[in-house]
């Protein structure tokens, strides 16, 4: 249950308040905005509550920032009434989703934030009629699939944890069916939106578009979604699943393998889902994914020229499965269901992303260090307390519907000529030290600087709190923060959904 609390707590909140940029520290009015909370009966926890501290930690325990308060808002009135309330008393206000971002940004990603924390937002809902699915703000990917599947044997494309929040679709969104159907971001068609002045908003293609336009892509600089609207598809019940190990022995042998693989990837037909990961030992890698083509033989007849011009495998698995079994495969877990609120899983962790373009391929020499540097460092990383991984996800390529340039115009999302979005990703096994985080970013800033090239980017829903500001949003979203620029001078000039990260106002 949540506990309304107005006078315990005042204190300390002021205590830990930071500005918003470019405002007066001044602590006299801060005092009042939980009374402007309370005035309009909105659930609030403060830092003096029993539960704050649950309530205030992200997913990723590597970083933490700490909230002004946390709301929970039953209805979105009360969401409305937070935004009202913090822009009136100058403070930043961020949405927490699934908590899973991998800075902190649910949290504001920096000390001092009002945190509107969406959990009782969870419902999903199928439409028959319009083939749509009403999906609540704080909804987590696996009670959705496992909902539209039962209430209609619907899908729709997304990551593989089932805890991911809706911060995934607002940033971007990429799974395992993606080359097929897109980004779950490509799916939204409409959505209920809380924006800077604390209205409830309507917004679409052809309403409100130019925010529909940025939520699609940045909805956390732009305002708090209460509900998406999105496409579903008639999900297969005859996926084919693959992996294949090798252990091509020699950084050479792993190089060619790899060029051999992006000269396939490059034509490969959007059926197909695919990844290359290699971990802890070195060279040794996986390549895996699904295939919604036809049958096992017709995954055969694709894939067999490209296997046959690797190392024989060491290992192999190959199966056809269902949509809900295909899912189960790579979350790695027993259910899609995860609690709907009161979520309290944490791990601590560092990543990074590098995402390349279709125009400029991976060279050879780029995989040489590539596959160097994981051979010499990556085994002291593992034995030092830096379990790593390295997965290579395919993006583009043939017909991929990731891909198709048009979709600029539909979304913010920044890198539609994407080929590969490589993800480095080491958790940090003793927990927070300083040595172990120092490691880990040098470790993983070294990977990621070996194979980068001056025109590469990031990925915005693997967040990198290292990046500056500046570089951030360059990175994130290339070409199109121009005029996610223009519009948040619109929408937000004042900066109420401010994060380290967020999308700066046109001058
Ligand atoms: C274990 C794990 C597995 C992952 N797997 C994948 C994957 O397969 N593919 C992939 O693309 N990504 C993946 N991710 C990354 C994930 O997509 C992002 O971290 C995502 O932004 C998390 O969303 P969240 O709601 O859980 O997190 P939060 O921290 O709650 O939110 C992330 C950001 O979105 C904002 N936000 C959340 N909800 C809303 C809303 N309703 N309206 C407006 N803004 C909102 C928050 O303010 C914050 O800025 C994975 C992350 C983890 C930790």
């Amino acid at each position: 249950m949540v506990r309304i609390s107005i006078l315990l707590g005042v204190v300390p909140l002021l205590a830990s308040a930071s500005p918003v940029p470019g405002d007066d520290f001044d602590l006299s009015p801060r005092a009042t905005f939980v009374d402007c909370l309370s005035g309009k009966n909105v659930p609030v926890v403060l830092q003096s509550s029993a539960n704050f501290g649950q309530l205030a930690s992200a997913y990723n325990l590597r970083l933490r920032p700490r909230p002004i308060v946390v709301t929970i808002p039953a209805t979105t009135t009360h969401v409305s009434d937070t935004v009202k309330c913090a822009k009136q008393y100058r403070l930043k206000v961020s949405a927490r989703g699934g908590g899973h971002s991998y800075s902190a940004q649910g949290l504001g990603g920096a000390d001092g934030s009002v945190v509107v924390d969406l959990q009782n937002f969870h419902d999903v809902k199928y439409d028959s009629t319009t083939t749509l699915a009403e999906v609540g703000g704080g909804a987590r990917l696996g009670n959705i699939a496992r909902k539209l599947y039962d209430q209609g044997r619907r899908g729709i494309p997304h990551g593989t944890c089932p805890a991911v929040g809706m911060g995934h679709p607002s940033l971007g969104g990429f799974g395992i069916s993606s080359r097929n159907w897109g980004l779950m971001v490509d799916q939204i068609v409409q959505v209920q939106v809380v924006t800077a002045d604390g209205s409830l908003k309507i917004a679409k293609k052809n309403y409100n578009s130019d925010l529909f336009w940025a939520l699609k892509g940045a909805a956390p600089s732009f305002g708090i979604i209460t509900r998406f609207w999105f496409k579903t598809y008639a999900v297969p019940e005859n996926i084919v699943n693959y992996s294949y190990r090798f252990q091509p022995g020699s950084v050479s042998s792993a190089v060619d393998s790899f060029m051999k693989i992006q000269e396939f990837a490059k034509k490969a037909p959007k059926e197909l889902g695919l990844g290359v990961s290699l971990w802890g030992s070195g060279v040794n890698f996986e390549l895996s994914g699904a295939y919604y083509g036809k049958s096992i033989d017709d995954f055969n007849r694709l894939f067999k020229p490209l296997l046959s011009s690797l190392p024989a495998p060491t290992s192999s698995t190959l199966d056809s499965r269902g949509w809900i079994n295909t899912l189960l495969r790579f979350a790695g877990s027993g259910t899609l269901s995860v609690p709907e609120t009161g979520y309290n899983e944490h791990t601590t962790f560092y990543a990074k992303s590098l995402v390349t373009s279709s125009r400029a391929p991976i060279e050879r020499k780029g995989m040489e260090n590539f596959f160097n540097y994981a051979a010499r460092e990556g085994p002291n990383a593992a034995n030092q307390g830096l379990p790593w991984f390295v997965i290579i996800n395919l993006y583009g390529g043939g017909n991929s519907a990731i891909t198709n340039p048009d979709l600029l115009k539909e979304s913010s999302y920044g890198h539609r000529d994407t080929l590969w979005n490589f993800q480095f990703y080491t958790t940090l096994s003793g927990g927070l030290t300083p040595q172990g985080n120092t490691a880990a970013i040098n470790f993983l800033t070294g990977f990621d600087g070996v194979v980068r090239r001056s025109g590469d980017f990031s990925y915005v829903n693997y967040a990198d709190p290292t990046y500056s500001r500046w570089w951030a949003q360059k990175l994130y979203y290339g070409k199109q923060l121009t005029q996610l620029s223009l519009v948040k001078k619109k929408w937000d000039r004042d900066q109420v959904f401010w994060y380290p990260q967020s999308i700066d106002p046109a001058k």
